[in-house]
Parts: C-alpha cells; structure tokens; sequence
C-alpha cells in the first residue's frame, strides 16, 4: 500500500459499519492501517465478519452493538472505542435507514424514525466524539449524506430532510471546531449498490439510474475512497464541504 493516504496508526469509529458502505469505509480505512471500531445495530454476525476480516489481513479491529439514534449508546460507543484502542482520530458518521412513503400515508413513526437514525445519530455521535477530539486539538468527522438531500426524492420527505440537514450540521460543526484543527465534511453518494437500495422497487429504481450521466450505479468501494481521502492527512485543508460520488447526477 502506498504512503499516499496512509491511515497508519489512526483509530476510525464507523457507524453502521456491518454491512454496504459503512463495511467498506471500514475495510478501506484498515488496509490504510486504522485500527477500525466497527459498530452495528441489529446485525452482529455481519460486523464480527468485517471484524475477522480486517483481523486475517493483519489489522487492527472490534465490533460494539449501539444504536446509534439513543444518545446514551451513542457515548457508550464512544468511550468503548477510546478505552479499546485508546483515542478516537476518525469519526464516519455511515448509520442510516429509510422507510420511504409519500407524506399523505407517511406515519409520524416513520418520520421519527428516519429522522433519529441519519440526523440524530450524527448529533450524538459528534457531541460524544468531539469532547475528545477538541482535548487533542485533532480529529476528522465524516458525515455519510446523500444526493436525496441535495435535490429532494418524491417519497422521501423524511430521508431528504436528515440528509439535508446532516449537510447543515457539516457546515456548522465545521466552523465551530475548525479552531481546534478538526475537520468536518459530508460525502453524498447517489445510488449505491446495496442492500438499502432492495426497499426502492425495480422500475423506480431503473428510471432513476436514467438520471445518472455515468449511467451506473456506484460501488460501495468507490465511497470508502472517497472517505479515506476526508481521513487523510493530504485533506487536513478541507472542511465543511459536501463531496458529491453519484455519477454526475447532482452537480451542484
Ligand atoms: P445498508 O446496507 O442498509 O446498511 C446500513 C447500515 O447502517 C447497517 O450497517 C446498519 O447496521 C446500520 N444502522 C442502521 N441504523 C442504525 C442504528 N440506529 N444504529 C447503528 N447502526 C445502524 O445501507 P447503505 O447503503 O450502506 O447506507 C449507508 C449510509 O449511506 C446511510 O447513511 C445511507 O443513507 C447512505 N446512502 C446510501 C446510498 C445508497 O444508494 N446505498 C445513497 C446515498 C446515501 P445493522 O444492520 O447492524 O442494524
């Protein structure tokens, strides 16, 4: 592996890091030499996989259960990645879901629900992580937005709103902690091959990859790059920035 972007001797938190594209910022962030907490909700096999996976390649790495939406598990996340590997450098705020309805059948529990785990989990998250972070006068915090929250997507008032304002919260952490060499940014990746995109159905799913000018989906891969890059000592210059990999398809 080359010295470019190089993690080495860096400690990653990565929300939601089980499965899709939290699984690969993890994988990425370790074969750059992180050690990686990878944290999961419901899905424990899956993360200890990632775990065993990092660990035969020779890196560093541990799972926490957390949801990441209740602030008390949010902290605790937290303080178990300080007490395993003894600091915490690298914040990927990856958890998220959708339950997408247009809004005259959309139920409140569904608003809540989508609202607490892609905005109030990044709150959370930051609030526990940033204590540390403004003490070492160091620290990256990557936010996992979308394009949904960009341009809006009919039948996700609830998902377009957390992703438009986690790039709120991007750009005002950023100015409150830039003092303290910490950076913060948001990548806002389009459609994705994962298992979140199985909840959209096939045909609404092909007439969007029509508005993708790349005429593709991406690859979870080609997000954990672009978050190593945020991570990385070359992007110690960038922050409050909200980093398109859709395939063209927001150009903002
Ligand atoms: P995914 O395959 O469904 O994975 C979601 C991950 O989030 C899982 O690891 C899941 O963990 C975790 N998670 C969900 N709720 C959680 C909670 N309350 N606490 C802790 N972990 C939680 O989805 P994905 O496509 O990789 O999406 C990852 C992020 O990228 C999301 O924020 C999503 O909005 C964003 N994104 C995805 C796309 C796309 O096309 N795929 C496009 C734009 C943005 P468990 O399984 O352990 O519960």
């Amino acid at each position: 592996m080359s010295t470019i972007l190089s993690l080495e001797n860096k400690i990653a938190l990565v929300t939601g890091g089980s499965r899709g594209i939290g699984r690969a910022i993890a994988l990425e962030f370790a074969a750059r030499g992180a050690a990686v907490v990878v944290n999961y909700n419901k899905s424990p096999e899956a993360a200890e996989k990632v775990v065993e996976q990092i660990q035969t390649a020779g890196g560093k790495a541990a799972a926490f259960q957390a949801d990441v939406s209740d602030f008390k598990q949010a902290e605790a996340l937290v303080k178990f990645t300080l007490d395993a590997f003894g600091g915490l450098d690298i914040l990927v705020n990856n958890a998220g879901i959708t339950r997408d309805q247009l809004i005259m059948l959309m139920p409140e529990a569904d608003w809540d629900a989508v609202i607490n785990a892609n905005l109030k989990s990044v709150f959370n998250c930051s609030k526990a992580a940033v204590k540390h972070m403004m003490k070492k006068r160091a620290g990256r915090i990557i936010n996992i937005a979308s394009v949904a929250g960009q341009m809006g997507n009919p039948g996700q008032t609830n998902y377009s709103a957390s992703k438009g304002g986690q790039i709120a919260f991007t750009k005002a952490l950023a100015r409150e902690v830039a003092a303290r060499n910490i950076t913060v940014n948001a990548i806002a990746p389009g459609f994705v091959d994962t298992e979140i995109l199985n909840a959209m159905p096939p045909e609404t799913l092909e007439a969007a990859l029509k508005l993708v000018p790349l005429g593709r989906k991406g690859r979870p891969e080609e997000i954990a790059f672009a978050a190593a890059f945020f991570a990385s000592e070359e992007a110690a210059y960038i922050t409050g920035q909200v980093l398109g990999v859709d395939g063209g398809m927001a150009m903002m």
